[in-house]
């Protein structure tokens, strides 16, 4: 789908067409983000907010309706909800900060999951050990499916927040985010979504979902890198200090006492990426001109096609195999190495990815040294999914 408007794929790897399989790690960005990123530089490079000038002032108009972009792509009542970030990581650092300052104290615990990406999990324990505060972690069934029985105990009158992934960057599961959000609501918590898989792949609605928080990066969403989100409603946003100061962030300040910006930024300390915001929108407008619901479908059938394929091959091993799975497959075959089938795969032009994709716990939990990983993207198509088969058997065959 829409393959011809990624100049990079229309590039060869040794001298084959490109088969690129690691989208959960970056996506490619199609000619209307690279236009965009261009456009900006060379028509409205001022820092914005602070300038009377013309220049300024597009630049500020720019990042603003950027700003908007969002809110309406994620459905969120007000952009004031939207604090652009450095990426995911950056926004759950900045969560787990400033929501710890505010809500967490000593005897307090967090929730999140087994399945987690290490930047869903180190913030988290940073503020445990900080508050002298306790982790708890969602167990999983045998299927790989999170265990909500356990979930449901684990949750308590100490219980600040939950935090989770709404689509396992290793397993592709797409987790039951809203039964999560419901059975923390019942008791007063507020629960904060990683959403960096599925805003690339699923349609989101952060009304409808009813998330407290929610962090996304727009690179794994054919935008540029270095900008991301961190979504929160308004009335926890208004609730927490800044993470951190300096220009922007700030109303008055003196030496005796500062004061602060309204939302959202008082999150936004320093010059943001103003160039990123408005490339990150023309991506979103990409997506959105082909339709979150079509990219969806897309990449389920292709995951789907993909599965089968794999299922057919000896001795592999699938990892939650016939669970729906949002663009994102991991597996291994018999004893040989991930690592090793990465590499043969690689030379004959297919990139995958493998090892334990910043998700150790989980890996340690599959008892394996890593899987391989394969994730799609929109562009891709089932002639990449024959490429990389008939790759793999030749790669299984040399090592087998
Ligand atoms: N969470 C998940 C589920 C991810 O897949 C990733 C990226 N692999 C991240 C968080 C971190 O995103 P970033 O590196 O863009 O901050």
């Amino acid at each position: 789908m829409n393959r011809q408007d990624f100049p990079i794929l229309q590039e060869p790897v040794y001298g084959r067409r490109m088969v690129y399989l690691d989208n959960a790690a970056t996506s490619q960005k199609p000619k209307a983000v690279l236009d965009a990123l261009l456009y900006g530089y060379t028509h409205f490079n001022a820092n914005i907010h602070r300038g009377v000038h013309h220049l300024a002032q597009v630049a500020t108009q720019h990042h603003e309706e950027a700003r908007q972009a969002v809110a309406s792509f994620l459905h969120a009542r007000s952009p004031r909800e939207i604090v652009f970030t450095k990426g995911t990581t950056d926004a759950l650092n900045m969560l787990a900060f400033s929501f710890g300052e505010a809500f967490v104290r000593e005897g307090d615990e967090i929730v999140v999951s087994a399945l987690e990406h290490h930047s869903n999990i180190v913030p988290w324990q940073m503020l445990c050990e900080r508050k002298q505060a306790v982790l708890r972690v969602i167990p999983l069934q045998d299927d790989l499916t999170l265990d909500l029985e356990a979930f449901a105990r684990l949750l308590n009158g100490r219980t600040r927040i939950v935090s989770v992934a709404h689509v396992s960057n290793v397993l592709g599961i797409v987790n039951p985010v809203q039964d999560i959000i419901r059975m923390a609501h019942e008791r007063g918590i507020p629960v904060c979504l990683d959403a960096a898989q599925a805003a690339p792949h699923l349609p989101l609605n952060v009304q409808a979902l009813d998330c407290d928080f929610l962090a996304l990066s727009a690179h794994k969403m054919y935008g540029p890198t270095g900008i991301g989100v961190l979504y929160g409603k308004e009335h926890w946003l208004e609730q927490l200090p800044p993470a951190q100061g300096g220009g922007e962030m700030i109303e008055h300040v003196s030496f005796e006492k500062t004061t602060y910006n309204t939302l959202p930024y008082k999150f936004e300390a320093g010059t943001p990426d103003f160039i990123g915001s408005y490339a990150f929108a023309a991506a979103l407008a990409y997506m959105q001109t082909i339709g979150m619901e079509r990219i969806a479908e897309h990449e389920a059938d292709l995951t789907c096609y993909a599965e089968q394929q794999l299922a057919a091959l000896p001795q592999v091993h699938i990892y939650a195999a016939g669970q729906p799975k949002a663009g994102v497959l991991s597996f291994n075959v018999g004893q040989i190495h991930p690592y090793d089938l990465g590499m043969l795969l690689d030379r004959q032009g297919v990139g995958v990815r493998t090892g334990h994709h910043c998700a150790e716990p989980l890996i340690t939990h599959l008892g394996v040294p890593g899987t391989v990983r394969a994730s799609f993207g929109l562009y891709n198509d089932r002639e990449d999914i024959d490429l990389f088969m008939a790759a793999l058997r030749k790669a299984v065959a040399m090592l087998a």
